[in-house]
């Protein structure tokens, strides 16, 4: 028995990095996956490779900023599959700045992606996550929604606001028998990293940091989310999930 087996699922921003490895990993149990983009090719290779190892995927074009293409992403699954059990909130974009040069055109672009966008589709998203009986959202914060580095304050203030909102919306969302966690990532190679990860000097600072000694990797991350949407987790909601090699634990 796979352990998403029946399942239908939303990734966000799955067209690589953890996105793309959490929707592998669930596709991978048995959930049919819905791999949604801002790029289509990204979207695309996505749900052919899945679909090559005998999942099942489906690429849609989709920026959680913009509310019509939202719409037209849940149209999409509503005429296909009817309902959704498992959504997952992980397209995000991150941007280094000194906090007193962020202007509001900086502040607005990452509150738009990495929160608003997260409201949106949680949201729209619940009349079909309600028609599963067993839905489940699961939003990438990050450990930075509690430990800080410089230069990332408006990604962290945004990534504070998604660990409030899922303790928030588990409770709001809980009679409908959707449970609501969130995840909190550590350092994890991937586009999004790149510019710590390849550099060898910001790289070894990082990896000396980590007690597990090394960066994470998306399939660290995606193994943690699918514990969360699997029926083995079916008495957790609102909680958070670290999977940083032990970082946040040093001082
Ligand atoms: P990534 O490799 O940059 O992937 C993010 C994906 O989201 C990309 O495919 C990107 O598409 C897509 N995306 C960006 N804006 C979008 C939008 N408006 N609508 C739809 N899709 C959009 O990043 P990642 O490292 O996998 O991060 C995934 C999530 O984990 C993010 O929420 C991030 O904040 C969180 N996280 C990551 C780390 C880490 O160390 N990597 C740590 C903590 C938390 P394009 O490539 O086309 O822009």
């Amino acid at each position: 028995m796979q352990r998403l087996e029946n399942k239908i699922a939303l990734v966000t921003g799955a067209g690589q990095g953890i996105g793309q490895a959490m929707a592998t990993q669930f596709a991978r149990e048995g959930a049919e996956v819905y791999i949604a983009d801002l790029d289509e090719t990204n979207a695309r290779t996505a749900s052919e490779q899945i679909a090559e190892a005998g999942g099942s995927a489906h690429p849609l074009v989709a920026d959680v900023t913009n509310p019509d293409d939202v719409a037209a992403m849940y149209e999409q699954i509503k005429s296909k599959s009817g309902h959704l059990n498992i959504l997952v909130n992980n397209a995000g974009i991150h941007i280094r700045t000194d906090f007193r040069h962020a202007d509001d055109e900086t502040v607005d672009k990452v509150f738009d992606v990495n929160l608003r966008g997260v409201i949106r589709c949680a949201r729209e998203g619940f009349d079909l996550l309600r028609a599963s009986e067993n839905g489940c959202i699961i939003n990438l914060s990050s450990i930075m929604a509690e430990n800080h580095v410089r230069q990332l304050s408006i990604y962290a203030t945004t990534k504070g606001g998604v660990s409030s909102l899922s303790r928030a919306l588990a409770l709001e969302y809980a009679p409908y028998n959707i449970r609501v966690n969130y995840l909190l990532p550590g350092f994890i190679d991937t586009e999004l990293t790149k510019r710590f990860t390849k550099n060898p000097v910001i790289s070894k600072e990082l990896i000396d940091r980590t007690p597990l000694r090394r960066f994470g990797t998306p399939d660290d991350v995606a193994k943690a989310a699918l514990y969360l949407a699997s029926d083995d987790a079916a008495f957790i909601t609102g909680m958070g999930l670290t999977v940083d090699g032990g970082v946040s634990i040093t001082v």
